[in-house]
């Protein structure tokens, strides 16, 4: 699996995912069900909630699978 298909994005960050390391333990599923998805590619969906909680959910993830960082706003 190349890079960008564990790369995700909305306006605000962007999450990266590392199936190596991750434990499946399901947390991140089980307690974010609308954006952290497991019968359904691309299987995080960003839209779901607001960014807020995603970070939330993304700092519970027990393995460090899950990361995520702020996107740079363009000055306009
Ligand atoms: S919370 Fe983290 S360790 Fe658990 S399933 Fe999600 S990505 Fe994997």
């Amino acid at each position: 699996m190349d890079i960008q298909s564990n790369l995700f994005s909305n306006d605000d960050i962007t999450v990266t995912f590392e199936p190596e390391i991750c434990i499946h333990a399901e947390r991140c599923a089980r307690e974010l069900s609308e954006v952290f998805r497991t019968s359904v590619i691309p299987w995080i969906k960003l839209e779901g909630t607001e960014t807020d909680r995603i970070i939330n959910q993304i700092n519970r993830c027990p393995s460090g699978a899950l990361k995520y960082c702020r996107n740079t706003k363009k000055a306009s």
